[in-house]
C-alpha cells in the first residue's frame, strides 16, 4: 500500500496539520520518513521519547515483559503496575498512585478528585476551581475547559461549571480569587503551550499559603516537566512548595502511553471500587518500562547530565543570536527550552518551524512567538552540533523571507515589486549547510541508522 502525506487528507480527522512526510524509523535522536530522508529530532515525541527514539533498553524491557504478560485489566493486580506505583511513591514521598493512559486523563482524575474531596468534606458549595491563562490540561472536555485557551473547548455545548481562569504568577488576582468555595487550584510549573514560563517562586508561596487556608487542594500538572525533563525528576523539587497532587505522563513510560496521579492517602482514600477507573490505565507493559525510566532517570548522575545538556544547548542557542539577533532570549529549565523571538518576527514561530523541517531539524512551538526544543534527554552532543547548523540554515532564509523591508516589498502593488535579490547567506552558515543539510541528501544508510 502506498502511503503519503495525502493518506492522512483521506482517511483522518483533520484536526491536525502533520508536515509533509511520513515517518518510517526512528533511532536516537534521528527520524527517517519514508523516502529516505534523515531529521535531527529536537521534539521527541512532544517530551515523550526521553531516552531518544527505539532504545535498546526499552526494547529489552519490552521484550521481556510481553513474553510474560502485555495486559490484566485493573481488577487483578499485577507485579508490574504496583512495582511502578512503590518505586514512584518511594521517589517523591507521595502514599497512592492512580494509573491511566494520558496526560489529560490525569489531570481529568486529579480535578474529580479534588472536587469528590471538597465534596465529602466540606459538601456541594466547595466546588471552584482555578486555573490559569495560557494554560494547557488537555482535550477531555473537563481538563480543556480548565486549560485556560477557550477557543480550545468552545463549541461542544454546556462546559462543565465552576472554573476560573485568571493571569498565571498575579498574586494580586489570586489572592482576590481564591476563597472557601475553591476546591482546587492546578498550574503548570512551567507553563508549555502558554509559551516555556515558570512560576515565580513568591506567587507559588503564596498559592501555597492561601490553598491551606481554604481548603484547596493544590495540582500540579507536571505532565510535560516531569520524568527528569526539566533536570530533576519533578519540577516541584525546583520549587519552594509540594504540591498536593501531581500529574505525570509523557515520558513516563519513554513512548508507550501512560499517565499518573500521584497524591497523600488523606486524599486518595476518597475514591472507593466504583469511583473512578479505566481499563487501560496502569498496563502491565507501560508499567514495566516505567519501572525501567525511573530507575534510569532519577538518578543524580542522569539529571546532572541533563542539567549540563540544557546549558550545552542555551550556550548553542545564544551563539546563534550574537550573529543573527533574532530572539529576545531563551527561557524554560533542563531540556523544556522555549526560544523567545524578537520582536521582529513576532507571531512567526510556526513560520521559522516549517523552515526548520524544511532543513531536516523537527521542532515545535509554544505559543506564536516561541521555538519549543524538548529533545530525548539523552541527546548527544553530535546531534546537538547537527541540529544547530540546521536551525542555523532555517534561520538564515527565515530572516531574509521576514525582514522589514521584505515585508514591505510582500505589502506593495504586485506591479511594484522587482523580481527578488538573490539571498546572501553567511560564509559559515553557507558552509556548514553544504556539509551538513541532511533532509535533501537520502541519507539513512544502515550504518548511520546504527549510529544513531
Ligand atoms: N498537560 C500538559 C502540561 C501538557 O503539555 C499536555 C500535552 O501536551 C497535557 C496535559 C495533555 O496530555 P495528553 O496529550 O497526553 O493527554
Amino acid at each position: 500500500m502506498k502511503i503519503t502525506r495525502s493518506t492522512f487528507d483521506e482517511v483522518m480527522f483533520p484536526c491536525y496539520n502533520p508536515m509533509n512526510m511520513v515517518i518510517k524509523k526512528a533511532h536516537g535522536a534521528y527520524v527517517f520518513d519514508n523516502q529516505g530522508n534523515k531529521y535531527v529530532d529536537f521534539t521527541s515525541g512532544i517530551a515523550v521519547n526521553c531516552l531518544g527514539h527505539t532504545p535498546n533498553g526499552v526494547q529489552k524491557v519490552i521484550k521481556k515483559t510481553c513474553k510474560n504478560l502485555i495486559h490484566v485489566s485493573n481488577i487483578f493486580c499485577n507485579e508490574y503496575t504496583l512495582t511502578l506505583a512503590k518505586k514512584l511513591t518511594k521517589l517523591t514521598g507521595y502514599e497512592k498512585v492512580f494509573f491511566v493512559n494520558s496526560g489529560a486523563e490525569a489531570n481529568e482524575t486529579a480535578l474529580k478528585l479534588a472536587r469528590r474531596v471538597a465534596f465529602d468534606d466540606f459538601g456541594a458549595d466547595k466546588n471552584e476551581i482555578i486555573s490559569f491563562t495560557n494554560s494547557f490540561h488537555g482535550r477531555t472536555f473537563f481538563s480543556v475547559t480548565v486549560g485556560g485557551q477557550e477557543s480550545y473547548s468552545d463549541g461542544f455545548g454546556p462546559k462543565p461549571a465552576a472554573i476560573t481562569h485568571i493571569p498565571y504568577n498575579d498574586i494580586k488576582t489570586f489572592e482576590k480569587t481564591i476563597s472557601e468555595k475553591t476546591c482546587a487550584v492546578i498550574l503548570e510549573p512551567i507553563q508549555g503551550e502558554g509559551g516555556i514560563i515558570k512560576a515565580d517562586d513568591e506567587f507559588l508561596i503564596k498559592v501555597r499559603e492561601l490553598c491551606d487556608k481554604n481548603n484547596a487542594a493544590l495540582i500540579f500538572d507536571e505532565v510535560q516537566t516531569g520524568v527528569a525533563r526539566s533536570g530533576t525528576f519533578y519540577a516541584y523539587e525546583q520549587t519552594p512548595v509540594k504540591p498536593d497532587i501531581v500529574t505525570s505522563a509523557k515520558g513516563l513510560a519513554s513512548g508507550l502511553p501512560i499517565g499518573a496521579v500521584l497524591t497523600y492517602d488523606k486524599f486518595a482514600k476518597h475514591f472507593v471500587p466504583g469511583t473512578h477507573g479505566s481499563t487501560f490505565g496502569g498496563n502491565a507493559l507501560a508499567c514495566s518500562v516505567g519501572c525501567y525510566v525511573v530507575d534510569k532517570l532519577s538518578t543524580p548522575e542522569f539529571l546532572e547530565k541533563v542539567k549540563k545538556t540544557s546549558a550545552y544547548f542555551i550556550e548553542c542557542i545564544n551563539k546563534l543570536n550574537e550573529k543573527y539577533h533574532a530572539f529576545s532570549g531563551v527561557r524554560g529549565e533542563g531540556l523544556l527550552l522555549g526560544i523567545v523571538l524578537d520582536d521582529k518576527f513576532k507571531g512567526l514561530s510556526g513560520a521559522l518551524q516549517k523552515k526548520c523541517f524544511e532543513k531536516g531539524l523537527l521542532t515545535l512551538t509554544a505559543h506564536a512567538d516561541v521555538l519549543r526544543l524538548a529533545p530525548a534527554l539523552n541527546i548527544k552532543k553530535s546531534a546537538i552540533n547537527l541540529g544547530m547548523s540546521l536551525l542555523e540554515n532555517a534561520l538564515v532564509e527565515f530572516i531574509a523571507e521576514n525582514s522589514a523591508d521584505k515585508k514591505t516589498e510582500d505589502t506593495k502593488d504586485p506591479k511594484e515589486v522587482k523580481e527578488p535579490q538573490e539571498v546572501k547567506e553567511p560564509k559559515e552558515a553557507k558552509e556548514s549547510k553544504a556539509k551538513k543539510t541532511t533532509k535533501a541528501s537520502k541519507t539513512a544508510t544502515k550504518s548511520e541508522e546504527e549510529k544513531a
